[in-house]
């Protein structure tokens, strides 16, 4: 049968062109990349034969072995693993899952050093072959094929490849490279040693390197070099890191170990790794990453430990252990509570998955709270992952108040818009008298910073937590206390100031009500249904007025908006208007005689509320046209 010609999908096309043309430093990336790959298949297989023995009767021994010929400056990367059939060599090494190459794609920044470095986190790994050759030939038997079901696939990385069965006596997978003339390092050995040691230390199964057998010489014997002998040596470990007696390992150790379960291209932040006797034994080895995912918040993220059972890789990113809001979290499990054969299904539903997430979880915890006492390392942290965070007091209510004291805010204690406030920090500057934490949520740092709603409480010097993102508002609405200590929304029609309100200022206040009634029963006349309802303020200092809706919003505006935004009619929401009778704006409105000339003040004392409230207004043009008229007299 002769070879057929396929056309690599056109996203692989493009790959392969940048990674042959602009990826040159740090080449040796595919090495890992590869190897990589077949500890994956070898672990695919491994598992497959837990049930079925007869699988790899023939050759039983798991291995990867590493090659260089220099005669025809091949580098071959061999494995006995679950090998692939001609489809899945068609498929798996001439196409890319979309989501990963737009990905990849898009996270290429022209630092080529940086670049090669994310290869791997796309699941891209095998064409990094084409950074150092030329031409790759892959031969391969599935574990379920026949001696003459073989495959082997070519490509010079020129938008096509060939493939075709043939016979191949062996099970398992061989990638040959055909290396470029300029890198022909990759054929000496101690080159080939040493990546070996730096990427594979850590896997568990042996890498063994062809190389020349080292024989000490007799005394005054001559060295023989035409007779040089070479075989087979295991030059990594090959002991599962997380087996290992945790004093032991080194730190690069547990790093390589990261990107090596990760794919990340960057040490990871932090790791914890526990062996845990007694009742239910495991070991965790966990790891919090540098840099969020691209796509975290992407419904099709996916995340999870990988679970070994009595050292046996079972499956991959299973997310039974960890709450989502820790999705960010990597690393594996290992215990011996659980069957061999245990599926994903079932894993949901047991007591041991349940145990085991409820101590993985509160590990987690710890480290970040352990974290959190390093400022630099925790900001960077929060940054990229912060906002996870936050769906935590809702999603793990056991565990609220644990993760509560690790969110951090912004305040109007300081001008950092950086968020590095936490409710701790918080109550120990709180104001003797003050029971409250007050927050505000706006659209932005600047909104909240510069919000009317604060002049009060800034001016009684009560610090107020200001919140910008998305999901602050529904965490807010979803949570009521910290430490006994309530939460007051500061633009709330009630800021709850207990003691903090003097009896002075609420006497002048209710008077005002009395004196300003006319005031008021005029903007209610000219407002109409507009609004729910005018009053005279108790807050405002500087600005003329401000609104405010229900204590108990029904909707948040965020929500709100997503559902106006999903073509989803909404009732108006109406608020109450808040004056301050002492602006001067307010004055001069009331000092209008003509009725239809205080109606356009009216008009634009609400439409200013309503702007620096949410940002935005219904029908600007018509604001800014009345304003003008009364800017102009
Ligand atoms: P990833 O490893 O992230 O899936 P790669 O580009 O490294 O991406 O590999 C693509 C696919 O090719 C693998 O998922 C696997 O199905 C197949 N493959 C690669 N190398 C081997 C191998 N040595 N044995 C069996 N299958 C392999
Ligand atoms: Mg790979």
């Amino acid at each position: 049968m002769a070879a057929t010609v396929h056309g690599f999908q056109t996203q692989v096309t493009k790959l392969l062109d940048l990674l042959a043309n602009s990826l040159y430093s740090n080449k040796e990336v595919f090495l890992r990349e590869l190897i990589s790959n077949a500890s994956d298949a070898i672990d695919k297989l491994h598992f497959m034969s837990l049930t079925n023995q007869d699988l790899i009767k023939d050759d039983p021994n798991f291995k990867i072995q590493i090659r260089a010929d220099k005669d025809s400056k091949t580098l071959t990367i061999s494995d006995n693993g679950i090998g692939m059939t001609l489809d899945e060599a068609n498929s798996h090494l001439g196409t890319i899952a979309e989501s990963g190459t737009e990905a990849f794609m898009k996270n290429l920044t022209g630092d080529a050093k940086r670049d090669s470095q994310l290869i791997g986190q796309f699941g891209v790994g095998f064409y990094s072959s084409f950074i150092v050759a030329d031409k790759v030939t892959v031969v391969s038997r599935s574990v379920n094929a026949a001696e003459n079901e073989g495959v082997r696939w070519e490509s010079d990385g020129n938008g096509t490849f060939t493939s075709e069965n043939i016979s191949v006596p062996f099970r398992g997978t061989q990638i040959i490279l055909h290396l470029k003339d300029s890198e022909t390092e990759f054929l000496d050995t101690w080159k080939l040693r040493d990546c070996i040691t730096k990427y594979s230390d850590h896997i568990s199964t042996p890498v063994e390197l062809y190389e020349e057998k080292y024989e000490p010489k007799a005394e005054g014997e001559e060295s023989k070099d035409t007779e040089k002998k070479f075989e087979y040596t295991q030059v990594n470990n090959a002991k599962a890191l997380w087996t290992r007696t945790a004093k032991d390992i080194k730190e690069e150790e547990y790093n390589e170990f990261y990107k090596h379960i990760s794919h990340d291209y960057q040490d990871p932040m932090t790791y914890a790794h526990n062996k845990v006797e007694g009742d239910l034994e495991y070991t965790s080895l966990l790891y919090i990453p540098k840099k969020a995912p691209w796509d975290l918040y992407n419904r099709t993220n996916e995340h999870g430990l990988k679970l070994y059972v009595q050292r046996v890789f079972i499956m991959d990113k299973a997310e039974a252990f960890l709450p989502n809001y820790m999705r960010f979290v990597k690393g594996l499990v290992d215990t011996n509570a659980l069957p061999l054969n245990v599926s994903r299904e079932l894993l949901q539903e047991t007591a041991v998955t349940r145990k085991l997430k409820k101590a993985l979880t509160k590990r987690v915890l710890s480290m970040l709270d352990k974290l959190s006492k390093d400022n630099d390392k925790y900001n960077e942290f929060y940054a990229q992952f912060g906002n996870v965070l936050k769906e935590g007091p809702v999603e793990d209510y056991d565990n609220k108040d644990a993760v509560l004291k690790l969110l951090r805010f912004a305040s109007t204690n300081s001008d950092d818009a950086t968020a590095k406030v936490s409710f701790d920090d918080y109550i120990s500057r709180m104001k003797e008298g003050q029971d409250k934490i007050y927050y505000l949520t706006a659209e932005s740092y600047e909104a909240a910073k510069n919000s009317p709603y604060l002049e009060t409480l800034k001016n009684k010097g009560i610090e107020v937590l200001l919140m910008w993102e998305r999901i602050d508002e529904w965490l807010m609405g979803n949570i009521t206390e910290y430490s006994g200590k309530e939460f007051v929304p500061a633009n709330s029609q009630d800021l709850k100031l207990g003691s903090l309100a003097d009896e002075e200022e609420k006497k002048q206040q209710e008077s005002a009500a009395t004196e300003h009634k006319d005031l008021i029963e005029r903007f209610k006349t000219s407002l109409g249904d507009k609004v729910k309802d005018v009053v005279v303020s108790t807050r405002l200092i500087d600005s003329p007025s401000c609104v405010i809706s229900d204590a108990n919003r029904m909707m948040t505006l965020q929500m709100r908006r997503i559902l106006e935004a999903s073509g989803q009619s909404m009732p108006e929401e109406k608020y109450t208007l808040e004056i301050n009778p002492s602006h001067k704006l307010v004055q001069k409105a009331n000092a209008e005689t003509d009725d239809a000339r205080f109606a356009k003040w009216a008009q634009l004392i609400l439409d200013q509320a309503l702007l620096s409230d949410q940002g935005a207004l219904k029908d600007p043009s018509s604001f800014v046209k009345s304003m003008n008229e009364l800017l102009l007299g």
